[in-house]
């Protein structure tokens, strides 16, 4: 079991000063309990935390890290940039280079707009969505997130067809109320909200791969529906690819499921572990962004200089030759190795997976919903990521959350991570809660 000596003398400190003493709540273990590791350093395909214990690491910043961790061609970058100045408050050519990529990679954006997280990205699209439409109303999924923006931080409401409510205290009912919940996977649900509120919805926003829920690929003729039932009832349609951008594929998962969004939200792999957002998508929406048009939107770091060269510098890697086939074949690696330790330890596993972004779910039935992912063991779940980081892997601290791989993971490193799972999957079956202290 490593030592966490150090860890857990920062985590009491930061109680203290910080809410949870974490700034984002996943990172306190709350669901899994213990120690959370504070790390100190990255390098390729590792990590090592302050008390000295290596770790493969398979968060990777939660998706950013397509190149792994420090990559020489990303610090460069950022570096080179540094020294040329932070922030200008001034548009920069790197901007339009990054506009250009971007558009260049992803079909259905025609224009993009910076900004500087994947939560911004979503609360500026749907407040353009409402004024392109003159609508108010906005659909999205149970189990879908899309950052904390207040619109966004809505559950379904008592019956089946009301409006939502808030799913977190501070977040007003009335706006909640504007906010339409349906179900993944379910396009009865989302025509029964567009016909229950004919003429009123503005937009639907859809992870188009459910990455927060673990990983759910969507159901066949799930996303071609959405857009035609949007097309139906006059409503845009937005894939929020904050996290499948660049990821799944060059172009994200709109190349993969050939389904042409109206808007599409990014953010993660164009920053390459900077903080960065965009949002794009067709000309005469985009158009309507000021100072092009009359939607209110700006930010004093948008754009920033050293974003926009770690971005480009990312971007520009994986336009490598077989980029993203080489990542493809490390995932099969990782998964069927996941699959096959965990039906030697006779665990029930399904595994969700899409390219590098993945998630074996304890679970006997495969897991194609939010309720079938929800019905996994999580008790079982949480003492197997005790036992890998006993072993030196570092895995995100809830069964419902994605698990990243980086073109830095190389067989080797993939082979120890199977191995370990060997391990802990006999280990947590057994029962044997060792849980790091
Ligand atoms: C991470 C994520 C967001 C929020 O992005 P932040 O940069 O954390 O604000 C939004 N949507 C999806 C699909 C995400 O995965």
């Amino acid at each position: 079991m490593p030592k966490l000596d150090r860890s857990r003398g920062i985590f009491e400190a930061a109680q203290k000063l910080i809410p949870g003493g974490v700034n984002s709540p996943v990172r306190a273990y709350r669901s899994v309990g213990g120690t959370p590791v504070h790390l100190a350093r990255g390098q390729g395909p590792l990590v090592w935390d302050v008390d000295g214990n290596e770790y493969v690491d398979l968060v990777l910043s939660y998706g950013p890290l397509i190149l792994g961790h420090a990559d020489p061609r990303v610090v460069e970058a950022i570096t080179s940039t540094a020294k040329t100045g932070t922030s200008f408050g001034a548009p920069t050519q790197g901007e339009l280079d990054l506009a250009r990529t971007i558009c260049e990679r992803v079909a259905p954006c025609e224009m993009v707009r910076l900004v500087n997280s994947g939560t911004e990205a979503t609360m500026s699209a749907l407040r353009l969505a409402r004024a392109f439409t003159g609508r108010e109303l906005v659909l999205k999924f149970d189990g879908n997130y899309h950052g904390h923006g207040d619109s966004f931080l809505v559950k379904a409401g008592s019956g089946a067809l009301t409006h939502g409510a808030p799913d977190s205290p501070g977040v007003p009912t009335r706006l909640a109320n504007l906010t339409l919940v349906a179900q993944y996977n379910d396009l009865d649900s989302v025509r029964a909200q567009l016909e229950a509120h004919r003429g009123q919805v503005a937009c639907i926003i859809v992870e188009p791969v459910a990455g927060n829920v673990g990983l759910i690929n969507p159901a066949p003729g799930f996303l071609a529906g959405l857009r035609a039932l949007c097309d139906e009832h006059g409503a845009l349609l937005i894939f929020d690819e904050v996290m499948t951008g660049f990821r799944v594929a060059r172009g994200g998962y709109q190349e993969i499921c050939k389904v042409r969004p109206d808007l599409i939200t990014l953010g993660k792999v164009i920053g390459g572990g900077v903080p960065v957002g965009a949002y794009g998508g067709r000309r005469d929406v985009m158009s309507r962004v000021s100072p092009a048009g009359d939607v209110y939107q700006a930010g004093t770091l948008s754009g920033n200089p050293l974003s926009v060269a770690a971005g480009l510098a990312t971007l520009r890697a994986t336009d490598e030759p077989g980029f993203y086939a080489r990542l493809e074949s490390l995932s099969a690696r990782l998964a069927n190795g996941i699959e096959a330790a965990a039906k030697k330890a006779g665990v029930p596993c399904s595994m969700g997976r899409q390219g590098s972004m993945l998630c074996p779910y304890v679970s006997k039935v495969p897991v194609t919903t939010l309720a079938a992912a929800m019905a996994s063991d999580r008790a079982l779940w949480t003492r197997f990521f005790h036992a890998m980081l006993d072993r030196g892997v570092h895995l995100p601290p809830s069964p419902f959350e994605a698990w990243f791989v980086s073109i830095a993971h190389d067989e080797r490193t993939i082979d120890r991570v199977v191995k370990a799972a060997e391990e802990s999957f006999a280990s947590a079956k057994a029962n044997v809660s060792v849980g790091s202290t």
